[in-house]
């Protein structure tokens, strides 16, 4: 799943390629995406210019010229892929926005889960975000506040967008084993050394992932992610999986072991 470096990654590609840049045909190629959009909204998005993208965790939004935005989020593993417009299409284009100049963008997804949204103009966009894992005002302090009121294990709580935006799967177990806490500890039971300890490693694994692509194809170079059985990098026990709140965690059970406060 595209996590937030990925996402920041195909930020990148969409400044140097879109941003600037005036649409002059949007089709949406699959039927969950054509639901989601209104053929006349489609239509008015020609001639628009966009002006701005930004990354809000993992949603990507382009600002258009005249306040409307173009809303995009990867779910299990979009991307976007340049080419010229007369170029044949990409398998698994779902969405294709053309530019003045005779370039293109394809919004690519085997899987077609990832989503297209077009808001109108003057409208807050409520995404219901939490301070985003990548940006480095964000304290250790606040994530302990945060923390301290849930209840439940922290490694589900650290992919709760509300809490912290931008944490996927991947990155959050990542992060625990990094800061040697047990994704099972509960929430609200860290103390404020292995909070800080967490913020740290959460701004680490960020920083690392930043401008890789395609964490699923790379996954070699992950410290604890998808390494069931094989050796912990740190003390060499074997890695262990669990299933919490129906998502996969891997951990070390010798180095990340549950602290009382
Ligand atoms: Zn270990």
């Amino acid at each position: 799943m595209p996590e937030l470096p990925e996402v920041e990654a195909a930020m990148q590609l969409l400044r140097r390629r879109a941003k600037g840049r005036t649409i002059t045909k949007v089709q949406l190629l699959h039927p969950s995406l054509k639901r989601r959009v209104r053929p006349a909204a489609l239509r008015a998005l020609v001639g628009a210019r966009i002006v701005r993208v930004e990354r809000r965790g993992k949603h990507q939004l382009l600002h258009l010229d005249d306040g409307r935005i173009v809303h995009v989020h990867f779910r299990m593993n979009g991307d976007w892929e340049h080419g010229k417009s007369d170029a044949p299409l990409p398998r698994f284009a779902r969405a294709v926005i053309d530019f003045d100049g005779g370039t293109r963008l394809a919004l690519v997804d085997s899987r077609a889960l990832g989503t297209l949204d077009v808001h109108p103009a003057g409208m807050e966009l409520a995404l219901g975000l939490g301070p985003d894992a990548a940006d480095r005002g964000w304290t250790a302090e606040a994530l302990g506040r945060a923390l301290a009121t849930r209840r439940g294990p922290v490694k589900p709580a650290l992919l709760d967008q509300k809490l912290v935006a931008g944490l996927g799967n991947i990155y959050a177990a990542e992060s625990l084993w990094r800061a040697r806490i047990s994704p099972t500890q509960r929430a609200d039971s860290l103390s404020d050394k292995q909070v800080r300890a967490l913020r740290s490693a959460i701004g680490a694994v960020i920083t690392r992932a930043t401008g890789s692509r395609y964490t699923d194809d790379d996954t070699v170079n992950l410290d604890v992610y998808d390494r069931e059985g094989l050796p912990c990098r740190r003390c060499g026990t074997s890695i262990e999986r669990i299933t919490q709140a129906g998502r996969s965690t891997y951990f070390c059970p010798h180095c990340q072991v549950t602290r009382e406060p």
